[in-house]
């Protein structure tokens, strides 16, 4: 049994803002928001990250985010999201349990999209090709 900190959420035995639950799932406020609103929805059953997730969730996870996203909209009054879902510690999952971020985002509320590494010439048919082929 992993110690996880969201199916103690789920579970009731650490307290959250909840503002969906089904059979399948939950969202709640994230305890850390990029903005107010920010909200986190997860499967109930555990799996560590959205590659080892079923895709039978996944979808349910999606269709849910479609649901709870327009919501999160109409309580922020906020024109549109960032969906996230870190995937690896290299990439800021913290969280090993999977879960979407839906972060509400408003004019100038002095966030930013990442960087840009520009390509050198011929990369980008190298890089392109290199995960093509890697594509069961
Ligand atoms: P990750 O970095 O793994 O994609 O995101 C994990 C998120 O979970 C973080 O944004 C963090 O603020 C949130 N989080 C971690 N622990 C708790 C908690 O105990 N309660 C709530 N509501 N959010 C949490
Ligand atoms: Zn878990």
């Amino acid at each position: 049994m992993v110690d996880c900190i969201f199916c103690k959420i789920i579970n009731k035995e650490v307290p959250s803002y909840k503002v969906y639950e089904d059979a399948s799932f939950y969202a709640f406020l994230d305890i850390f928001p990029v903005n107010h609103g920010h909200v986190l929805v997860i499967p109930k059953t555990h799996y560590p990250d959205i590659l080892h997730t079923p895709s039978e969730v996944a979808e349910g996870l999606m269709r849910l985010v479609q649901k709870i996203a327009p919501a999160v909209l109409k309580a922020t009054k906020s024109e549109g999201f960032n969906l996230g879902m870190n995937t690896g510690s290299v990439a800021g999952q913290a969280v090993f349990h999977t879960h979407a971020h839906i972060m509400p985002r408003f004019p100038d509320d002095g966030l930013r999209l990442w960087g840009h590494k520009p390509y050198e010439p011929g990369q980008m048919e190298t890089v392109s090709s290199a995960i093509a082929h890697e594509i069961l």
